[in-house]
């Protein structure tokens, strides 16, 4: 099949490189020159495990290609994705601008009947919008469908090529059919393409984000609780987890989550829920335990030093919202640093793979270094803070860590280290909800 894909980020390049893979005829376009230059030239501009060697292998058997062409695109697919951003606005809700936007287009360039498909995560509604807006600017016939993502970042080829399930929106036998076709090769083993009306696939998307910021800050809260009463989270979460009614999966406390979805998703849910008179009191909770939260580790070293943060310096390991991923969008790593410098104390961050993009957000403000390394970020620190997990923080030399340190205090903001072994190694230890 001839596929396009419009907005070629972390959803787009991850759908079009996987829909080449299983045979597809694939075009990958985006208003951004220098992505789409960096791509020709057999770049990618983002980090994804697994994702080069799938863009590569595709470009070279000519089934990929990208392009700043959308007309060429829209002339040469019949099956049109739209993956385009949906960042917030203001007040929260979802902009829908890029998404319309490239309808319109789409519309102006149509030569025939086509199945634009819209992948982007929008409000309930949105693909209505859509329809109306190619409806105003082609006489084509064509269909729109809803088909939400839900791949993982540092996971997303994975997620592409064997999803949990595929969730489609669609109101004809058309597009059904030809949706049908588009997946069919991923679901072999027998995960489910779960088609729905439209209204209810836009929902699906926001109800299971929801769900997971959900389950994030409610342990967060659990833990903060465990905190006062001397109760140790990670025990409590191996007793719930236990559970089957309830799952072991995505019960971990931390430092809050961020990235570019579960913070917008679950505001955007929030506003959808106002403009339709359903105050969603949960996701509110859920959104003020998560902006709490993303300040735990800076509260907590300043309690720990009796109110002295300023002058302290401070080595930060892991700066991208999570481990395998590049991605800093609503990373708690910058409300972190952002809290320490503001307390006078100074930072030497290292991430593995973020650096430069935190370089592009936070730049260098006085008191803020990047480390090249995880050791070179720990000289001469009073404090480390782990705050992303990556699996090079796992089991690092802490006898190293110890003698390049100037301080003892190690803030574990992933709970992934053993405070009996740390304390023993002479560090006083701090995690999140674990005595
Ligand atoms: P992104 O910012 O990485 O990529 C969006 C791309 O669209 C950019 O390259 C941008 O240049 C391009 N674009 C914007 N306007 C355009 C236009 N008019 N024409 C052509 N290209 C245009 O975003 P993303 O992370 O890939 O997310 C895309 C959508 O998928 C969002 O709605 C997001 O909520 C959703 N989503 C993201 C993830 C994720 O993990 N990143 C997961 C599931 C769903």
């Amino acid at each position: 099949m001839n596929v396009g894909v419009i907005g070629t980020g972390y959803v787009g390049l991850v759908l079009g490189a996987g829909l080449a893979e299983s045979g597809n005829t694939v075009i990958c376009g985006d208003v951004d020159e220098g992505k789409i230059a960096l791509l020709n030239r057999g770049g990618i501009p983002i980090y994804e495990p697994g994702l080069q060697d799938l863009v590569d292998r595709n470009r070279a058997q000519g089934r990929l290609q990208f392009t700043t062409d959308l007309g060429d695109l829209v002339r040469r697919s019949t099956v049109i994705f739209i993956a385009v951003g949906t960042p917030p606005q203001e007040d929260g809700s979802a902009d829908l601008r890029h998404v319309l936007g490239v309808a319109r287009q789409i519309a102006g360039d149509m030569d025939g009947y086509r199945l634009v498909v819209v992948k982007s995560t929008v409000p309930v509604g949105t693909c209505r919008k859509v329809r109306e807006e190619i409806a105003r600017h082609t006489p084509h016939p064509f269909d729109v469908a809803s088909n939400p993502e839900f791949l993982k970042e540092g996971d997303a080829v994975h997620d592409m090529m064997k999803p949990d399930r595929i969730v489609c929106g669609v109101d004809t036998d058309r597009a059904r059919q030809l949706l049908s076709e588009v997946y069919e090769t991923f679901v072999r083993t027998g995960n489910p393409i779960l088609f729905m009306d439209i209204q209810s696939s836009e929902m699906t998307k926001y109800a299971s984000n929801a769900m997971l910021a959900t389950r994030i800050s409610f342990m967060n809260e659990i833990a903060a609780l465990c905190d006062q009463v001397g109760a140790d989270v990670d025990a409590v979460r191996r007793g719930m987890g236990a559970d089957p009614r309830i799952g072991n999966k995505f019960l971990f406390a931390g430092v809050g989550y961020g990235g570019s979805c579960f913070p917008k998703d679950v505001k955007a849910l929030i506003a959808t829920g106002q403009d339709h008179g359903v105050p969603m009191r949960i996701l509110e909770a859920v959104e003020a335990v998560n902006e709490r939260q993303k300040t735990l580790l800076v509260r907590k070293l300043d309690e720990h030093l009796g109110g002295r943060l300023a002058g302290i310096h401070v080595a930060l390991w892991g700066l991208a919202f999570k481990p395998n991923t590049d991605d800093m969008r609503e990373a708690p790593a910058l409300v972190i640093i952002q809290g320490l410098l503001e307390r006078g104390a100074t930072v030497a961050a290292y991430d593995p793979v973020a650096t430069e993009n935190a370089r592009k957000v936070i730049g260098i403000p006085p008191g803020l270094t990047y480390a090249p390394g995880a050791l070179e970020a720990v000289a001469g620190a009073d404090a480390l803070m782990l705050v992303t997990e990556w699996g090079e923080f796992r089991q690092p030399d802490f006898g190293l860590v110890r003698e390049r340190m100037r301080g003892r205090i190690v803030l574990d903001g992933r709970n992934i280290w053993s405070g009996a072994r740390l304390r023993e190694l002479g560090f006083e230890y701090l995690a999140v909800g674990r005595p």
